[in-house]
């Protein structure tokens, strides 16, 4: 890899810079239009810098079911790709497709005759709207006094988050988890009070894959009268086929009476087009408070669930055509080379010595070592063509997996064994802090 793909690589420094007007090599508006057999050879020809996914060396950003499924997201969005989910009266077929998509989520994750949601762009639209709906509950229920109100947070929780918050003047509060990476509820319990209007536990968390204890949760939300999110954006569409396929995963969805909303991202383990995720309510009543409803401008009454406007019909219609295409035989067969995966990675890095944080049980894994800088490691695996994350706290490297993986563990566990014996050898050039997503 040269110095450009450096630049591109997750663990090797800012990589979201903006424009500037000085920088040379950013194109103008041409003042001819570009044939499209030139511009897409150009595209294809700009894509050779990237990230390595195709051949499953990617861990992290792409989720890779297999071509067969990248087609039909492909041509699923492009059926629907100039309509607009805005308009339901005049896109009945996006109005539909949405309900279907909500209702085979809320299907999964245990909703009953009383659940309901939404489709959004992403996780970080998920779960912004989710807060913004437990701020506006707290609001109704309390009085809008212009009280500092806050959200009771574990550490390991999405940066998302943090964005809502700033977004609505909510403080955070940031709790320790305990020494087996989980949430500690009871540490929760001390830091929220009567202007917490959310607590969070995560099903599971992005940098140990691990579900937090959500039964626990549940009954603090329940006996303390607060709002509980469970953010499941990278759990929601793979734990319940897990647990289909014999894995005892524990109770973290809206069969515990005390979650009041979650997040589920489509567009990870569901295995659809980017751009579709799910926020699912306990009920109406509760989803109300999310919905925008305006009429004080000239045209006309607009109503928008989410914090769209333009809907992308595309990642409406790939979300349902993945879905029906897939199935539930389907997502248990993909789900199950993803946990294989997971067990031969789990199994190949112990014998290199390393440790797994905790038991994951789903797509995700992170793992330390007791004596290596695991950002040494990850240099030498970046070398090798590999992105992946890392964790900081504690330092260890991280993979989320795709049913594509199952086909690379070889690979990926004979280049972490070259690693570790370059960095055994004295080669401590690491990598410096990751970003994270
Ligand atoms: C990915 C993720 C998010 C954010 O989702 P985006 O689609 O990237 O906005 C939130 N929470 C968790 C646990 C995630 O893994």
């Amino acid at each position: 890899m040269d110095e450009s793909n450096e630049r591109a690589g997750r663990a090797c420094g800012p990589v979201l810079t903006s424009v500037r007007m000085t920088d040379e090599g950013v194109t103008k508006l041409p003042e001819q239009g570009v044939s499209w057999p030139e511009l897409r050879a150009e595209m294809l020809t700009r894509g050779q810098h990237d990230a390595n996914w195709r051949e499953g060396k990617t861990a992290v950003y792409v989720f890779n079911a297999g071509d067969d499924v990248t087609q039909v997201q492909k041509e699923a969005y492009a059926l629907y790709q100039s309509e607009n989910g805005l308009g339901p009266a005049a896109f009945p077929s996006l109005h539909h497709m949405e309900l279907d998509v909500v209702r085979m989520g809320l299907t999964l994750l245990h909703g009953d005759a009383d659940a309901t949601g939404n489709m959004t762009s992403g996780g970080t639209d998920s779960i912004t709207m989710a807060v913004k709906a437990a701020r506006d509950f707290h609001r109704s229920m309390a009085g809008d006094d212009h009280r500092q109100r806050n959200i009771v947070i574990p550490q390991s929780a999405h940066p998302a988050f943090d964005k809502a918050s700033t977004l609505m003047d909510l403080e955070v509060r940031r709790v320790p988890i305990r020494s087996d990476h989980l949430a500690d509820v009871t540490a929760m319990s001390d830091a929220a009070d009567d202007d917490t209007v959310m607590i969070v536990g995560s099903a599971p968390s992005f940098p140990f894959g691990l579900i937090d204890p959500i039964v626990e949760l549940s009954d603090l939300a329940q006996e303390r009268g607060l709002w509980l999110h469970v953010d499941a954006c990278v759990g929601g569409y793979i734990a319940p086929f897990v647990r289909m396929n014999g894995a005892p995963i524990p109770p973290f969805d809206f069969e515990l009476p005390g979650v009041s909303s979650m997040s589920a991202d489509l567009h990870k383990y569901g295995y659809c087009a980017k751009g579709a995720s799910t926020v699912l309510f306990r009920s109406e009543e509760l989803r109300s408070h999310m919905v925008f409803d305006h009429r004080l401008w000239p045209g006309g009454r607009m109503v928008t669930p989410t914090l769209a406007g333009t809907r992308p019909g595309g990642a409406i219609s790939a979300a349902w055509a993945v879905m029906h295409y897939l199935g539930e035989a389907g997502y248990r067969t993909k789900h199950r080379q993803v946990t294989d995966a997971r067990e031969s990675i789990e199994a190949g890095v112990g014998e290199l010595g390393f440790e797994v944080l905790g038991s994951p049980q789903l797509g995700l894994v992170a793992f330390s070592h007791p004596d290596l800088d695991v950002f040494a490691i990850y240099k030498q695996m970046y070398r090798r063509g590999w992105i992946t994350a890392l964790v900081t706290d504690p330092p260890a490297l991280h993979l989320m997996l795709s049913p594509f993986h199952a086909e690379v563990t070889h690979t990926y566990l004979a280049d972490l064994s070259d690693s570790v014996a370059v960095v055994r050898g004295g080669d401590t050039e690491r990598v410096t802090e990751a970003r994270y997503s």
